[in-house]
């Protein structure tokens, strides 16, 4: 937490607003607007409600597909089973580790022959980063498919000097507790327009129609943002700034401190991009002598806990029978791939401890 959090908490409970409905919410979603390029915002219960919202706003039904970056955590594909459409797995570019927009193509064209056009592009920026924006906008463009920005992990970074969820359709934040920010469990649904977002808000609120009594024309969802989680995001909106350069100076003290490793790489930004580094995330080179288990287990006996990257959705098992265009990157990067510790709340002693087991391993 930052600080304030209890402040505006206290402030809802003098309220009396213990609801999916009151003032902070208001507050929140002004605050997040602010920061998406004004766009409208609903706050919602989760990412996962926002991304369900989006594909339904976007009259994605069952038997449609959805093309879907493989490479991210299963919250982005799951809605996409909700509404009983079939993902379609695209693997990543090297660059960003994000969708690979020449993949894109091939898919879009792909699905056009077997008379299947793509309802939607679920595009994830991972870990932060940015996707190649252009050159996904302009295949999505090209072919006139809305794309929905799960931008869930990429809060505060930015392509182009420009907020990442407001080039597509729609956009997605979460405040997961594992976020960069979080209201303990909550998502943001943004979009550049009103009535979709008014219409968002309504289905998130039981579908209720305008009408003294109980009456219900749609079905409707549970999916609103409790008020106090709201003021806690308040306050959490208070330290994004600092969370963001804190995030960015980790990655770089790993980056700097570990340069003397050959075996190690880091996943920097393009020209284009600004990232959250949301977690900092390191790639062991294929003549590597150690593999990521290796080190994995090395740092857990000394109890530190890193992560494999993502493993690839078109690898699930629970998706296993979904179509998929791939070109190896993101199974390479499973593989090689580790996320390092990178919470805000490291001391700089936890920090060079990190980096001493690791060249301890290599200087072995
Ligand atoms: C966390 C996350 C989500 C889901 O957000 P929740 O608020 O946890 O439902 C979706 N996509 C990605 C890439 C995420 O990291």
């Amino acid at each position: 937490m930052g600080g304030n959090e209890l402040k505006h908490v206290q402030n809802a409970f003098e309220a009396n607003w213990i609801a999916p409905a009151g003032p902070h919410i208001s507050s929140f979603e002004k605050k997040l607007s602010a920061l998406s390029n004004s766009f409208e915002v609903a706050a919602l219960s989760s990412g996962t409600a926002s991304l369900h919202l989006a594909l339904i706003l976007l009259g994605v039904k069952k038997g449609n597909r959805v093309l879907c970056s493989s490479f991210t955590f299963s919250a982005s594909a799951n809605p996409i089973a909700y509404v009983g459409a079939n993902p379609v797995f695209i693997d990543s570019d090297i660059d960003s580790w994000n969708m690979c927009p020449i993949l894109l193509e091939k898919a879009i064209k792909g699905c056009i022959l077997e008379n299947e056009k793509p309802k939607a592009i679920m595009l994830v920026h991972l870990y932060g980063m940015p996707a190649k924006m252009d050159e996904i906008m302009k295949v999505a463009t090209k072919y006139d498919i809305p794309v929905i920005e799960d931008a869930a992990e990429a809060l505060g970074s930015t392509y182009k000097n420009k907020p990442l969820g407001t080039f597509g359709a729609f956009g997605v934040y979460s405040f997961n507790g594992n976020k960069i920010i979080t209201t303990s469990g909550g998502g943001a649904l943004f979009c550049k327009d009103k009535a979709l977002v008014e219409k968002a808000k309504f289905l998130a609120t039981q579908a209720r129609d305008d009408k003294p009594h109980y009456e219900h024309s749609e079905i409707g969802y549970n999916y609103r943002m409790s008020n106090i989680c709201a003021a806690i995001g308040l306050g959490q909106l208070e330290v994004l700034e600092e969370r963001v350069i804190q995030k960015r100076a980790i990655k770089s003290f790993y980056k700097e401190q570990l340069s003397s490793v050959k075996e190690i790489s880091f996943l920097d930004e393009s020209e284009d991009s600004y990232s959250n580094f949301w977690l900092t995330t390191i790639l062991l080179s294929k003549n590597s002598t150690i593999d990521r288990e290796q080190l994995r287990l090395h740092l857990e006996k000394e109890n530190i806990e890193s992560r494999p990257l993502w493993k690839p959705m078109h690898l699930q098992p629970v998706f296993k029978e979904c179509k998929s265009f791939l070109n190896g990157v993101s199974e390479d990067l499973f593989n090689r791939g580790l996320c390092l510790p990178s919470g805000t709340n490291m001391s700089i002693e936890d920090l060079k401890r990190v980096v001493s087991k690791i060249k301890e391993l290599y200087e072995a």
